[in-house]
């Protein structure tokens, strides 16, 4: 990462002097300049543009990034993430997965055992995360969008509860994610009684959407956030929730 040439810390060198002990040489670690972007860009890396969101002062997901949660909000919900993503350290590895995403690496498995994919979403099977565990066990924080998925699958729900059983056995947090005007319950296609358990222990959190992020910049920066978050998703994916209504 550059540092930052106008530094008021490090003048310009990403550098500064950690605990001056003489006669001790000097010790130098990296300036705040250098680690804030390092943060900024791991932010991004788990989803594209999300340091684009809007900043809010305070979320009620704050700290809560080592819990089980079961959050249901609108777009809003990616300023509230961005709020506590951008307060880890760089190293922090944030994933933020789709209920479509889920079932597209569970298929993957089917279609390298050579099985017939019955599936509306079949153009999708990549071989980026062969199975549910290599998607959903490696990150600290694991986000679950649901609504994305649209096809139906006879498998949907089986999917998303065996990716929440596993994220549970390994007593790693996930927060899954809904929508006030689709919520998971029992008119989802994602719902089932295994789900509900798996649920069970999931705080669950609704955003206010009367509150509106305190949005940084002209209303024309805001626009290309929108658009910006809705590449994010999968640009060209044709069973995104927005585009199906
Ligand atoms: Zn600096």
């Amino acid at each position: 990462m550059t540092p930052d040439p106008d530094c008021p810390e490090c003048g310009g060198t990403g550098m500064v002097e950690s605990d001056p002990n003489p006669p001790h040489p000097p010790r130098f670690s990296r300036c705040v300049c250098v680690l804030r972007k390092e943060v900024l860009a791991n932010v991004n890396r788990a989803y594209p543009g999300l340091v684009d969101a809007p900043v809010v002062r305070e979320s009620p997901l704050a700290g809560k990034h080592t819990n089980n949660l079961w959050v249901t909000g609108g777009n809003a919900f990616l300023a509230h993430l961005r709020h506590v993503a951008v307060r880890q350290p760089a190293t922090w590895f944030l994933r933020v997965t789709s209920d479509a995403e889920l079932v597209t690496s569970w298929l993957s498995s089917i279609a390298l055992k050579g099985g017939e994919i019955l599936d509306g979403d079949a153009y999708m099977v990549s071989t980026q995360f062969i199975t549910i565990p290599d998607l959903v066990v490696p990150p600290d924080l694991l986000v679950i969008r649901m609504g994305v998925k649209v096809a139906r699958n006879e498998a949907s729900s089986e999917v998303l509860a065996e990716a929440l059983n596993e994220r549970l056995h390994l007593n790693r947090p996930t927060w899954v994610w809904d929508t006030p005007d689709h919520p998971l319950n029992s008119g989802h296609l994602f719902w089932s009684k295994e789900v509900q358990r798996s649920l069970r222990s999931f705080e669950e959190i609704k955003l206010d959407s009367t509150i509106v992020p305190r949005t940084v910049g002209s209303a024309k920066k805001s626009t290309v956030t929108k658009r910006r978050q809705q590449d994010a998703l999968g640009g060209s994916r044709k069973s995104l929730r927005g585009s199906s209504k």
